[in-house]
Order: C-alpha cells, then structure tokens, then sequence
C-alpha cells in the first residue's frame, strides 16, 4: 500500500467521491464524518453526464443509478402548466439526466468507498486545519496527512481556519424538500415521466419521478414565504400558485418537509493552500437552478484525485493543474446558476418568454448545459483497491 496519506473532512457527496477515487488513485484515506452516520436527506437528485461520468470512475455507476427515473425531457412551464421551454435529455445525443434518490447515491458512494479501502470515521468533527496538513478534531488527537480535502458543505467550519479569502452569499430564496407517493392518475402520462418545473411569481414548483413509487417535489421560494413555514406546506396555497398540480399536491398534503435549505454561493479565492484542498459545497456551493451541486463536486473530486494521483508530480504543481484545469468549468457553471436568480424579479409573462426565446439559442442552452460535458482525465485512478475498512 502506499504511504501517501489523505484525510478527508466531509461525508457529503463531494468528500465520499473524493475519498473513494483518492483511495483508488493509491492513497491511504481516512474520512471524517461529523454526524452518528453517513447519510443523506430524504430527497431526489439529478444527475446529469458529468456526475455520471464521476461516479463511473469510482465504479458506483450501477448501483447508483439502479433503479434511477430516465425521463425524457425537462420542461420548464407556466403556473397553468404550458411548456415554454423543453429540453430533450436521454436520447440519442441528447443529455443524460437521471434522478434517483440521495439515499441511494450515497449508499453507492460509501459503499464505493470502503471497497477501495477508505476508513471511515463517523461522531468526528473536524475543528480546524492548517496547511501543513494537520487536521484537529473535537473528540481526537489531530492528525496529520500528506494531502487534506475538506468537503464540509456550504457552512464549512475548516475554511475558516486557514487564511482564504472567500466570498459567501446566503440567498433570499431556497426550497422545501419531500418524496411523495407516485399515484396513478394525477397527470396526464405523458408529463408524469417528465421532470417538470413551474413557475410563478417568486414561486417556483419542481416534480421530479424518482422511481416508479416515488416523486421527489421541490418547493422554491422566498425563505419568508408563509406557505412553507413549518414542518409542512401549505399546500392550499400552493395550489392557488399552480392549479394544475392540484392533484400532485393533494398528495403531498400532510407530508412532512424533510430539510428546507436556504441556497448559498461560495467562491473560493483558490480551492488550496498548502497541503488543503476544498471541494463541493465548501468551495463552490451554487443555487440548485441547474441541478449541479452535486454533479460538479463529484465532478472535482475525481478531477482532483487524478491530478495528486499521476505519478511524478509535486503536490503544489498536481494542485495548481487541478484548480487551473476544473475551475473555469466549475465556475462558469456557478455563474449561470447564480445568475437565473434573476428571474425570480422578473413578472410571469416576461420570464417565461424570455426563457422561452432565449432557450432556443445555443448560448443558452451552452451555458446551462456546460457541466455536463466537463469530464476530467482519470487514467491514474486504475490502482486496485486495497481491503476493506468497517464504519465506526
Ligand atoms: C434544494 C436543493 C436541491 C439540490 N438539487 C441538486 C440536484 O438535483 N443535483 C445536484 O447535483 N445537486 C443538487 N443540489 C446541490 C447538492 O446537494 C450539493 O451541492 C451537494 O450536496 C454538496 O455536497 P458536499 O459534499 O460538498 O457537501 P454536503 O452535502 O453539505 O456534505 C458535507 C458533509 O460534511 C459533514 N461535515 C460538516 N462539517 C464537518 C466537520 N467539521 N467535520 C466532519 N464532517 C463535517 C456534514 O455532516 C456533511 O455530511 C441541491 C441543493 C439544494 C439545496
């Protein structure tokens, strides 16, 4: 086994996958997880190519997505439920785009993780890092790697202790987030498999079919919206938003809201200092307009492992071709997201046209779709793993 040691601070989606095709690359890997368990919320989550791509280099692809919904299009429409802008995905050269459930995606990256050999350390909180590689902890002696990557989300506590300079913008809107039964009936077929987004006003309403039993339901909006102050939606109110969705939220009436979050944006001055690195959330979180949160952290993670992987190269320069060679993508990504907050101030009418002329023009469509074509080189991550390690 190599003597190269990583520790990475974060079991999200961006640390397991990092983890995971660091311990594939040859590195000795400890992740750290604050919380009793490894586990995600109870939502869905779409992945588009480029987390498809990621998750194929770890080899959790297939359990991953087994299961997953393969719809045939996203389709933006108006509160009465008009299409005005449909992208094709999951055909022919079109897009891929599944959605499955968090749960899932996470069982798979961990799972991933552990057959390449990674040590996984859940109840321990990272407090502080240095750039020499030292990590401390809340409840353990510090420990001290060849390379750190903290994935600790949009809240990161480690960015704080090393001297970045970082913006962090917390978002006026966000979304409450619930799986529903999916019942026969409550949409015409045809847009039943489609994921679907509704706009209106400030309100946006998202269907996603996750699996053929369940529909993950976004609710957008103001985090001083009333009508999703609580544990449930005022789905009422919602329905006078979007009448025909009526009968989807009839089903979602008396569901409890499993996590509302408030959308953050966070731009690193540089994603390393030292011996640390940042990825996911901690360094790049973005509004989840385009559904890239997730897909880019994996995305950066298997690029980042494959850059500190390749044989004969000196960290800071594997580092600095790393944050030269992802970040552009990475970052235009985040910038469109950001960007289509925008349209939240715009009046109905106005939006929905200008999405709708606008969506047929390939810089549009270049610009919302340029996470799905970044694809890092992996060919370092070939390494055989080594045993197995048991949670704690
Ligand atoms: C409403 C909504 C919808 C979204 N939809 C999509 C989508 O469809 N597709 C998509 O790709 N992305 C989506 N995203 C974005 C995506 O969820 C995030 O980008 C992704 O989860 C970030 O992963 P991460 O690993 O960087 O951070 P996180 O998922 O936040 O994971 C961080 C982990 O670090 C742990 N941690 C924190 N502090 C410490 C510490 N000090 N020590 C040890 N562990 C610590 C946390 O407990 C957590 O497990 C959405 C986001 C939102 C809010």
């Amino acid at each position: 086994m190599s003597s190269r040691k990583a520790t990475v601070v974060g079991g999200g989606i961006g640390g397991l996958t990092a983890a995971a095709a660091l311990a594939r690359g040859g590195w000795h890997v400890r992740l750290h997880e604050r919380l009793p368990a490894v586990r995600a919320i109870g939502a869905g989550i779409y992945i588009w190519d480029n987390g498809l791509f990621a998750l194929d280099a770890i080899d959790a692809l297939e359990p991953a997505t087994a299961g997953a919904h393969v719809a045939p299009a996203v389709e933006m429409r108006t509160r009465d439920g008009k299409p005005f802008l449909t992208i094709a995905v999951n055909g022919k050269e079109q897009p891929r785009c599944l959605t499955l459930l968090r749960d899932q995606l996470i069982t798979a990256l961990l799972d991933a993780a552990q057959a390449a050999g990674v040590e996984v350390f859940t109840d321990s909180s990272a407090t502080s890092v240095r750039p020499d590689g030292t990590v401390h902890f809340a409840e353990a002696d510090a420990e001290r790697a060849d390379l750190v990557v903290v994935a600790d989300g949009a809240h990161s506590r480690l960015r704080d202790s090393v001297d970045l300079a970082y913006t962090r913008v917390r978002m006026t809107q966000g979304a409450a987030r619930m799986m529903i039964p999916a019942a026969a009936g409550t949409l015409p077929a045809g847009d039943a498999v489609r994921h679907l987004e509704h706009f209106h006003g400030r309100r946006r309403l998202l269907y996603t079919p996750c699996t053929p039993d369940q529909v993950y339901l976004a609710f957008t909006c103001d985090a001083d919206d009333r009508a999703v102050d609580g544990p449930y939606v005022d789905t009422d109110a919602w329905s006078r938003s979007f009448p025909g969705m009526a009968e989807v939220l009839r089903a979602a009436d008396g569901v409890p809201v499993t996590r509302w979050d408030t959308f953050e944006y966070v731009r690193l001055s540089r994603w390393s200092r030292g011996r640390v690195a940042f990825l996911g959330d901690a360094a790049h979180a973005q509004p989840p307009y385009l559904g890239q949160g997730g897909g880019t952290a994996m995305t950066n993670a298997v690029a980042l492992a494959a850059a500190v992987s390749r044989p004969g190269v000196t960290l800071p320069a594997a580092l600095a071709a790393w944050e030269r060679g992802t970040r552009p993508g990475v970052e235009r990504t985040q910038r469109t997201s950001y960007r289509m907050r925008l349209l939240n101030r715009v009046p109905d009418g106005i939006r929905n046209t200008l999405i709708g002329v606008a969506g047929r023009t390939s810089r549009y469509t270049d610009a919302q779709l340029a996470a799905t074509r970044l694809r890092p080189e992996t060919d370092s991550l070939t390494a055989r793993p080594s045993s197995s390690k048991e949670t704690q």
